[in-house]
């Protein structure tokens, strides 16, 4: 009796410790399993996870690169005067006058004889201080020359400048010496790009053209009477400049500057072409206006837009 109570014992001792085993086989097991579903899962659920972090970081960053381009269309052209201030160094110029050549036409020479004719030019704009300057040139009944890039927004000032009996002409769409000047195709598209956007918001033909930095410009490695057959082919006449006001420099001359610049440039010369720009950062070329003009026509000068009557006034070429 006793002893099949002990083999009983023994035996359920036994079962007890079958179970608990079993139990150990079953942990691990179930241990091993979940180590392999989350060593599979955990990993691919990273990656999506990641993947997701990486396309938002990708969507911010388009994001930025937008609104850098923007900052740097706006600011395209302040950047691109200080590089203009190596042009504009009087003595490195050697200007050429080409005398009108049409028997159709009376030239202005002819028109104002003996008179000292000036010609403001006003190069990249429209610009915040368009409407300025033309009331300037209203106050004082004289017209100039606006020689404009393609700039959106600025409809009503394209408009009021040939409204008012100035010359629109035109001067780059993208204003980007190295893209400009990289081939002949790049200079043609970017002339015919901002010919037609001045055509598309006023109806104008542009007959005149400024090149950026001056046909004198040493940007291009492409020959400069190639961009001129361009030009030609697209009945385009360029002028450069004999007078710099000084305006283009990145550190802002004052009005006075200005002045003495340009009175001192117009000194001796029948034909004045002025260099000034119409453009963000300068406001002291606007508030020299009045005395220059004042000045000049106190001398006889007239003040004219440029036309076909107009000698054209040109840089000598470096090809
Ligand atoms: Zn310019």
């Amino acid at each position: 009796m006793e002893e099949s109570k002990e083999k009983e014992v023994i035996k359920e001792v036994k079962s007890d410790d079958a179970s608990k085993r079993r139990k150990r086989v079953n942990a691990i097991k179930r241990f091993i399993v979940s180590m392999v579903i989350i060593g599979i899962l955990l990993p691919n659920l990273m990656c999506m996870y990641l993947f997701v972090k990486l396309e938002k970081i990708n969507h911010r960053l388009n994001d930025i690169d937008v609104a850098i381009a923007e900052i740097n269309d706006k600011f395209v052209v302040e950047e691109v005067q200080a590089e203009d201030e190596i042009y504009y160094s009087p003595d490195k110029l050697e200007e050429l006058v080409i005398p009108v050549d049409n028997e159709n036409i009376v030239s202005d020479s002819e028109l104002y004889e003996g008179r000292k004719r000036v010609y403001l030019t006003f190069d990249d704009g429209p610009s915040k201080y368009t409407d300025e300057i033309l009331d300037i040139l209203n106050e004082y009944n004289i017209k100039a020359t606006f020689f404009v890039l393609a700039k959106d927004g600025y409809d009503d000032q394209y408009n009021r400048i040939v409204r008012e009996g100035n010359t629109l002409g035109i001067h780059s769409y993208s204003h980007v010496y190295d893209t400009i000047y990289a081939s002949e195709d790049s200079f043609r598209e970017d002339v015919t790009a901002v010919a037609d956007y001045v055509y598309n918001v006023t109806g104008l033909k542009v007959e005149f053209y400024r090149f950026p930095g001056g046909s004198s410009n040493r940007v291009s490695s492409v020959p400069t009477s190639s961009f001129i057959n361009i030009l030609n082919e697209n009945n385009l006449v360029y002028f450069d400049w004999n007078v710099a006001s000084g305006d283009a420099v990145s550190s802002p001359l004052s009005s006075s500057q200005i002045y003495n610049n340009v009175i001192n440039g117009c000194a001796g010369r029948d034909d004045c072409v002025v260099l000034m720009h119409d453009a963000v950062g300068k406001h002291s070329t606007v508030e020299a206006l009045p005395s220059i003009i004042e000045k000049l026509q106190s001398e006889g000068a007239v003040f004219l837009p440029i036309t076909e009557g107009t000698n054209q006034i040109t840089h000598k070429i470096n090809d």
